[in-house]
């Protein structure tokens, strides 16, 4: 097919739009792929539709490969199922919610995990039936709090999700590493530079789980890897290495210490230094053991207040916090809650009043490095106290552990740790374009989803729930593949097989190309034709290089003594090639 820039729904923008901070929603816009409609939603154009279908055809293709069946639920969802699984309430804000006429109450799905279940439900019954696996490609609606990046984060936006059925683990893990395979499969073929690290599942609850990451430095996930092994994982789901529990036999015993003026853990470990100088070495930040309170917002509209212990040298990392507290929301800690628990002393807050079974009754949980027999400097409760030697086990407990410290640059490596090597790690950041985890009962339990087994007994139907965004990827495989001139799309994705320039005032320019389009077309290329007249050459180039077609092929002046230039937009290399050669040189670049 021919796309005629004479005619072509598009307008190049020379200017930057202004409310664009990332690369891949300038030259998005600029380049005239999207327009937005409002804070997060977006309308495609011509270019930007193309490209989101060639995603989602290979998605697709990849899918139906692996032998996933293709349905399609409705976007408009009745409030029951929902509120079965308790996520009408545990999705809080980022739920579109909305009535009907009669009052009835309905939400845009942000996720279709229920709807599949109950889908299989009606239709299924017995052990025989399985495994399924079941996906649609749809559109979704999240109010995200902070809509970003163009189609990076939208409040609409396209998932292909799909949910594999099984009758036990065993079915699961083969249906997780299919969905695996085949995702592998789909990232390679769209061009993506990616990784994939171990994941957290969140509110869905569940065990392996892993995602999808496009290396970006504008990504929201920051992730760690190895520096040795092939270890990767969401910050979010690193377990830190827990020490062994140390003897405290012969420890002294805990002792308060006046620390006038040290509400912060530098002040401390400089009055330590001073004041009470260690024979082995100096006092660290990581001797000090750090309490920090935050409120958590539960969805049911209560709230309790935690308190988290952590080595002073480490800050509470809030995404940590987030994903191990989900769906309660973190909030900080005020004054007016302060006021109300005059038994914390701020700046000098200790597990002496922490704790469910102690004074405050504040639940309070420690970083798994606050194992049995290791010993801390701590609040004392008292302004201007600090308590030393304080045992963990000997002279407090915590109510459990909780992994919300920092994970910092440097930090072991916990695969080397557990295989006795010593890896580290380190930190790069991505944008999250799949995600694929074993979601268990979870959902079948709520919707009571169970089949008859092989001894006639009714067993509950364990799930997966597998998802990819594509409109996510147009700007993810843009932020990959992008120079300073514009976009570069990789092979798959790109709008056009070939874009063909027609250079010059000259009509029989313009015929000799118009001749070739057709020729280019007929070996079922699709041709980005810049046919207009009365545009400088140099527009048409600018454009060119901005729409970011992977092959550029310029009829110009050498078209009089039968040349044209076939041009590589990602490389840069150009040739001037022979009439008769052109279009095999071209067909063979696109089909390599
Ligand atoms: P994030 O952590 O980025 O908010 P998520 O973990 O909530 O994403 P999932 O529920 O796992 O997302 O959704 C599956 C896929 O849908 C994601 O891997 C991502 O590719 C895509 N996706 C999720 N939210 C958005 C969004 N707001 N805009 C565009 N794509 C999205
Ligand atoms: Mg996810």
């Amino acid at each position: 097919m021919i796309l005629r820039l004479s005619t072509l729904f598009l307008r190049t923008l020379r200017e930057d739009p202004a409310d664009a901070e990332v690369p891949s929603h300038r030259l998005l816009v600029r380049a005239g792929y999207v327009r937005r409609a409002a804070p997060g939603i977006y309308s495609y154009l011509p270019l930007g539709w193309r490209v989101l279908r060639n995603v989602e055809r290979v998605v697709r293709e990849e899918m139906d490969a692996m032998g996933a069946q293709e349905v399609h639920f409705p976007a408009l969802l009745p409030r029951e199922p929902y509120e079965a699984t308790n996520r009408w309430t545990e999705y809080g804000d980022n739920l579109f919610r909305l009535k009907d006429r009669k009052g009835g109450d309905y939400l845009l799905g942000p996720t279709h995990e229920e709807m599949f279940t109950l889908l299989v439900k009606d239709l299924y019954s017995s052990y025989k039936d399985l495994p399924v696996s079941l996906y649609q490609i749809q559109t979704k609606y999240r109010d995200e709090a902070r809509p970003r990046a163009g189609l990076l984060r939208g409040r609409e936006f396209v998932m292909k999700d799909s949910y594999s059925f099984d009758i036990d683990q065993a079915g699961l893990q083969a249906s997780y590493d299919a969905h695996r395979d085949a995702y592998i499969r789909i990232f390679d073929r769209l061009g993506l530079s990616y990784v994939i690290v171990q994941a957290m599942s969140g509110a869905m609850g569940g065990s392996a789980s892993e995602e999808f990451l496009a290396n970006a430095s504008v990504g929201e996930d920051t992730y760690v890897r190895c520096t040795t092994c092939d270890y990767a994982a969401n910050v979010e789901a690193v377990r830190v290495p827990t020490p062994p529990a140390q003897s405290y036999d012969g420890a002294p015993a805990a002792h308060v210490e006046d620390t006038p003026d040290t509400p912060t853990i530098q002040t401390l470990v400089d009055h330590l230094n001073q004041a009470l100088p260690r024979e082995d070495r100096p006092w660290a930040a990581d001797d000090t053991l750090k309490n920090v309170l935050v409120m958590l917002h539960h969805p049911d509209g209560t709230r309790a207040p935690l308190a988290i212990g952590v080595p002073g040298g480490r800050e509470v990392d809030e995404k940590r916090l987030g994903a191990q507290v989900e769906p309660a929301e973190v909030e900080p800690f005020t004054d007016k809650d302060f006021e109300a628990h005059p038994e914390l002393a701020k700046g000098y807050i200790g597990p002496g009043v922490l704790g469910e079974d102690n004074k405050s009754g504040i639940r309070f949980l420690v970083d798994p490095r606050v194992v049995e027999g290791s010993r801390w400097v701590t609040g004392a409760d008292e302004s201007g106290r600090h308590v030393v030697d304080l045992v963990a086990g000997r002279d407090f407990t915590a109510d459990g552990t909780i992994e919300a410290a920092e994970v910092r640059p440097g930090d072991t490596c916990p695969a080397c740790e557990e295989a006795g090597r010593d890896g580290v790690l380190e930190s790069a950041r991505g944008i999250e374009v799949g995600h694929i985890f074993q979601l268990g009962k979870k959902y079948a339990e709520a919707l009571d989803l169970k089949v008859l087994d092989e001894n006639g007994k009714l067993v509950t139907v364990t799930m997966g729930s597998y998802g990819i965004g594509p409109s996510r990827l147009v700007a993810s495989i843009a932020e990959n593949s992008h120079d300073d001139l514009g976009l570069v799309w990789p092979r798959e994705v790109s709008p056009a097989d070939v874009h063909l320039v027609a250079t010059g005032k000259d009509a029989a320019v313009f015929e000799a190309a118009e001749e070739l389009a057709r020729e280019l077309e007929q070996q079922g290329l699709t041709v980005l034709f810049d046919d207009r007249p009365k545009v400088s050459p140099g527009v048409k180039f600018k454009d060119a290089e901005l729409i970011g077609v992977p092959t550029i092929v310029v009829a110009g002046r050498g078209v009089a003594d039968g040349v044209f230039e076939v041009k590589d937009r990602a490389t840069g290399e150009r040739a001037d090639v022979p009439r008769a050669d052109v279009v095999a040189q071209v067909v063979q670049a696109v089909r390599g």
